[in-house]
């Protein structure tokens, strides 16, 4: 059986001011996402590696604006987004399940960081 996941951004602000993205869900909860740390997150094989080879994100210490400018956000079917970024990079797709893993918001980093 296939577990049925019904939670779903249903929109989504860029803070300029503080570099970050908010999206609000289907079940009320609202994430915090900052561009840089989302960035850094990117799965995609350019920036996470592949078959052990390591990935842009690992050989880099510094991103540069460009780089961790979020534009836009586009929908991947049904359970994703694919994060738009300044420097033409839209490679990275984030699934709506691991969006929420990567939640900064107080409620699911309570340690802060
Ligand atoms: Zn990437
Ligand atoms: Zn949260």
């Amino acid at each position: 059986m296939q577990e049925e996941r019904d939670v779903f951004p249903t929109s989504f602000l860029l803070d300029d001011q503080q570099r970050r993205l908010i999206l609000s869900w289907s079940d009320g909860h609202e994430s915090v996402h900052s561009w840089e740390k989302l960035r850094r997150a990117c799965p995609c094989a350019f920036c996470a590696g592949e078959g052990g080879s390591p990935g842009m994100l690992q050989r880099r210490q510094q991103l540069n604006r460009e780089e961790t400018t979020l534009v836009n956000l586009e929908p991947v079917g049904r359970y994703g987004l694919t994060p738009i970024w300044e420097d033409g990079h839209r490679t990275g797709i984030f699934t709506f399940e691991k969006l929420r893993q990567l939640c900064e918001c107080p409620q699911c980093r309570p340690s802060g960081r």
